[in-house]
């Protein structure tokens, strides 16, 4: 096996403009240990969900340079949870199997269980080959976030970008996903999350404040 990066990320001066826009990210420099967990906060628009789409590789800076694991972002395998989960019409188990085609169903059961997704699938006359509906029309918005988290824990990869992952979740299933976060970092996984979340500041070992105009980095 390839020896691991020790940096999971090193961004430095990193901008991002939107034409018509403005610069969204100030000048933003830092660094991620592998295994860490990053906290993105900052208000509605502060640009948290740019900032994965650029770890992601899936946009470019304006300025400003930024490695993932000593390589250019979007050549290392990762998972990324977006804002808004994709659910396609499909199976459970083809949902899930998405990013993960080997996963087995003893391996989809136990991530429907650490999403506390079981009561839910035990409900579905199909169990696993029961059909979905895209998003909003057979599942609420947050069992399809839960189910987009499961579809994660299947894909075996040491950095994993999750965008308001609780955003739709009551208490309880916070705190199941609060543990399930847990588990994951104890695995060895870096962990970028946007959330607006107060409880995941225990869990953080960085926070990064995005706001119009300025940035504030703390540990
Ligand atoms: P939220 O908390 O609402 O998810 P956010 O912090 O994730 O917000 P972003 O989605 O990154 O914020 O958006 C940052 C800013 O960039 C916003 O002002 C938004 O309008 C703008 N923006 C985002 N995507 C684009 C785009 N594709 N084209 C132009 N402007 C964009
Ligand atoms: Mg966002």
């Amino acid at each position: 096996p390839q020896p691991t990066h020790p940096l999971a990320i090193q961004a430095k001066d990193l901008t991002l403009s939107y034409p018509g826009r403005g610069q969204v990210l100030a000048p933003l420099s830092f660094t991620l240990n592998q295994g860490e967990l990053l906290l993105l906060t900052g208000r509605t628009g502060s640009g948290k969900s740019s900032l994965l789409h650029l770890i992601a590789g899936f946009m470019q800076p304006t300025s400003g340079q930024l490695l993932v694991k000593g390589k250019n972002p979007g050549s290392e395998p990762l998972i990324w949870m977006h804002q808004q989960a994709f659910i396609i019409n499909a199976s459970w188990a083809e949902n899930l199997r998405l990013a993960a085609p080997n996963a087995s169903e003893a391996a989809m059961l136990r991530a429907i269980d650490a999403v506390g997704l079981t009561p839910l699938l035990a409900q579905q006359k199909d169990g696993l080959n029961t059909l979905l509906l895209e998003r909003g029309k057979s599942l609420s918005g947050g069992q399809a976030q839960r189910l987009a988290l499961a579809r994660a824990l299947l894909t075996p990869s040491k950095l994993v970008l999750l965008d308001e992952p609780t955003a739709s979740l009551d208490a309880i299933s916070r705190q199941q996903i609060y543990a399930t976060l847990k588990q994951l970092k104890e695995q060895g996984c870096t962990l970028i999350i946007a959330s607006h979340e107060p409880e995941l500041i225990a869990l953080a070992d960085q926070q990064i404040q995005l706001a119009s105009g300025a940035t504030h980095a703390s540990t």
